[in-house]
């Protein structure tokens, strides 16, 4: 960074202030993770230079012999990765991707059902804050008792609202949907089936979890969550959508494609192929399952039925230290574990000061963590939160944090 300090002295103390605080906490909210150094060096390539608008081989600008080889390399290597049929890598993060997705094939007024926001879907699947749900109409499903959808009560409301999208995915979910369940409810009505896979596309990349490309109509997802590549989206498509849903992002809804990110989620899309990152994805798993048992050992609340089937837990604060989520949060910051609050199923509180948090493993196992090390983070997670203003305990359990950090540096690239 030998330039940048010389450029802009205040930048260059924010972006190392920002290195010493990813090596010396915890990361644990489980949409994180570090990018290898390959990945970064691409994103600070000089693809950042090149405008590039249209797609391989019709452009709108000269000068793409290079943007051309990159972008259909990160393509193909989707479709391999994936089993896509087709596939864009242009979209500039998860949320365009999904606007993308409603813009192309629904009308407005148009109905999607999808999972209810508070018992794991994502803002972006018609929250009313956001522009789709003033566009669109949203209806939601739910969650039953034991954790798993329920799945009768999704076709009873499919059977009434009569979706042209039936959408599945989620941010805070910790439970496997039954995608054939999904997408045969789907069929019966003539619904476009859509799977957002953001938190977890790595672990389907790297074979830990059931693949949904092959089953559903649309698949999108982020590529920087799980996947361990740059900030960005990516939408898999059956071949008969593929002409309106590339017009969708470009010129529908956005400019020129941000290269050096493409160029370097080519790169991710191949590290994702490697024997490594199938073991990354199997450990992410093992470290999420050892949480669970640590924290459900210690009497921890978690929803969903109490359990995990992917790479994260959501646990309800208020039950066993009746600690509010962004309490919870606060007090884990203090100790140099990064998480964050969480609304729970029908939660009583704003999501501003839910009654949880959500914990998850895949930036932490990128370190090189392990079982052992998820053993010790939940006793200090419930250490600390049943400490939550006993100073001198919260500070001791910060040192042996850092000491266990800076046992795991961050991208000495053994991947
Ligand atoms: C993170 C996430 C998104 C949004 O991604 P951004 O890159 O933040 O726009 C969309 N859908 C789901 C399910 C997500 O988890």
């Amino acid at each position: 960074m030998k330039n940048i300090q010389k450029t802009d002295k205040q930048v260059y103390k924010a972006l190392t202030a920002e290195i010493k605080r990813q090596n010396e906490g915890i990361e644990m909210i489980p949409s994180e993770n570090y990018v290898s150094k390959a990945v970064l060096e691409a994103l600070g390539s000089v693809f950042t230079n090149k405008y590039s608008e249209g797609y391989p081989k019709r452009r709108y600008y000269g000068g793409q012999e290079n943007t051309d080889t990159v972008e259909t390399l990160a393509i193909e290597r989707a479709k391999t990765l994936f089993g896509a049929q087709h596939v864009n890598v242009q979209p500039l993060s998860g949320a365009p991707a999904n606007l993308a997705v409603y813009s192309a094939l629904l009308n407005p007024g148009d109905t999607v059902l999808g999972m209810d926001l508070s018992h794991g879907g994502h803002l972006t699947h018609g929250h009313p804050v956001t522009l789709s749900a003033k566009i669109y109409n949203f209806v939601r499903y739910k969650t039953k008792e034991n954790g798993t959808i329920d799945y009768e009560k999704l076709e009873e409301l499919v059977q009434k609202t009569k979706p042209k999208i039936l959408l599945a995915g989620f941010s805070s979910y910790t439970r496997q949907l039954n995608y054939r369940k999904i997408t045969k409810i789907a069929k019966k009505v003539g619904a476009i089936s859509m799977m957002d896979m953001a938190h977890i596309a790595g672990l389907v990349a790297g074979k830990a979890l059931p693949n949904p490309v092959p089953l559903f109509d649309v698949v999108t997802t982020t590529t920087h969550k799980s996947l361990r590549g740059p900030r960005g989206g990516m939408i898999m498509c059956k071949k008969e959508f593929a002409q309106k849903i590339d017009k969708a992002v470009f010129p529908g809804l956005q400019g020129g494609p941000h290269m050096n990110n493409i160029t370097a989620l080519a790169i991710a899309l191949k590290e994702a192929q490697e024997k490594q990152f199938q073991n990354y994805a199997t450990q992410v798993l093992k470290n999420a399952k050892e949480l669970e048992r640590g924290l459900k050992k210690r009497g921890a609340t978690l929803c969903f039925g109490a359990k995990t089937d992917n790479h994260m837990v959501l646990i309800n604060t208020m039950e066993k230290w009746g600690l509010t989520g962004k309490q919870a949060e606060e007090t884990l910051d203090a100790i140099g574990i990064t998480v964050n609050k969480n609304v729970l199923p029908d939660d009583v509180r704003g999501p501003l000061d839910p009654s949880g948090i959500r914990v998850g493993t895949p930036a932490a196992t990128t370190r090189g963590m392990k079982e052992k090390e998820m053993t010790k983070i939940a006793v200090w997670i419930d250490g600390a939160l049943t400490n939550s203003i006993n100073k001198k305990e919260i500070a001791r359990i910060k040192k042996e944090v850092r000491t266990m950090c800076l046992r795991f540096p961050i991208n000495k690239d053994k991947k």
